[in-house]
């Protein structure tokens, strides 16, 4: 695990250095969902204690088994019945996609009287397989955040389509970039544009050259998923 992170901290010097960008910008979020809590310590021993999960109750279980000492991003699709569960137990939400999850969040952070932080998910290559709001929809939408109290936008998330050569999402990464830059010239209320949550194992050096300054990495570092171990 530690040379998979080394190569990658390589890879993540070379495309500041292709962009001329700082490579202290660059927030790297391992993702371990499905990936055992043994692997999880491995990565806690090497210096990480942000993890990247896409399920609630994974995130339940190894918030529990880390007593706290870790803290989750929710990365997946996120159902409004689960909010109640897991609002108080993540640092970010990259996921917020729709009106009825917002309301959901609104009402669940009103009660436990706390303020949740989020990025709004774009679909940036319209894919019917891609949760995610469409980039002409984006401004609209967190106008509509931006009236509610409880719900902050910390920036926005992607998955760009998988292309097999790196290259050919760049297009979709710039889109993201123009986006974000565009909103956050808005200084809208309860809107802090401070994270552009964009690349994963295979796009992360053409993510970053574009203005990415999260990555989620999984298989890069956990290797390839097993989906069966945590079934049940
Ligand atoms: C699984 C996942 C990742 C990590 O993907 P890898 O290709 O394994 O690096 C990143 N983002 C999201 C939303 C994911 O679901």
């Amino acid at each position: 695990m530690k040379e998979n992170i080394n190569n990658i901290l390589e890879k993540i010097s070379l495309a500041c250095k292709n962009s001329n960008r700082d490579k202290k910008e660059i927030f790297l979020l391992p993702v371990s969902k499905t990936v055992d809590v043994d692997k999880i310590q491995e990565a806690i021993d090497l210096g990480f204690y942000t993890f990247g999960e896409n399920k609630v109750q994974e995130i339940l279980k190894k918030y529990e088994y880390f007593d706290g000492k870790v803290k989750f991003h929710m990365i997946g699709h996120l159902q409004t019945n689960k909010v109640k569960s897991i609002i108080d137990k993540v640092e970010l939400i990259h996921s917020l996609d729709r009106i009825s999850l917002l309301d959901k969040l609104e009402l669940e952070a009103k009660n436990k009287g706390i303020t949740v932080n989020c990025l709004v998910e774009v679909n940036i290559g319209k894919e019917d397989s891609k949760l995610g709001i469409f980039e002409e929809d984006v401004l609209d939408f967190i106008r509509e955040v931006s009236k509610r109290d409880n719900v902050l936008v910390n920036g926005l998330m992607t998955v760009a389509p998988y292309c097999e050569d790196a290259e050919d999402t760049r297009i979709y990464f710039k889109k993201m970039k123009s986006l974000f830059d565009e909103i956050s010239k808005l200084k809208l209320k309860n809107v802090d544009m401070k994270i552009l949550s964009m690349g994963m194992s295979n796009d992360f050096m053409v993510a970053i050259e574009e203005g990415s300054n999260l990555i989620r990495i999984g298989t890069s570092i956990f290797g390839a998923r097993n989906y069966g171990v945590l079934s049940n």
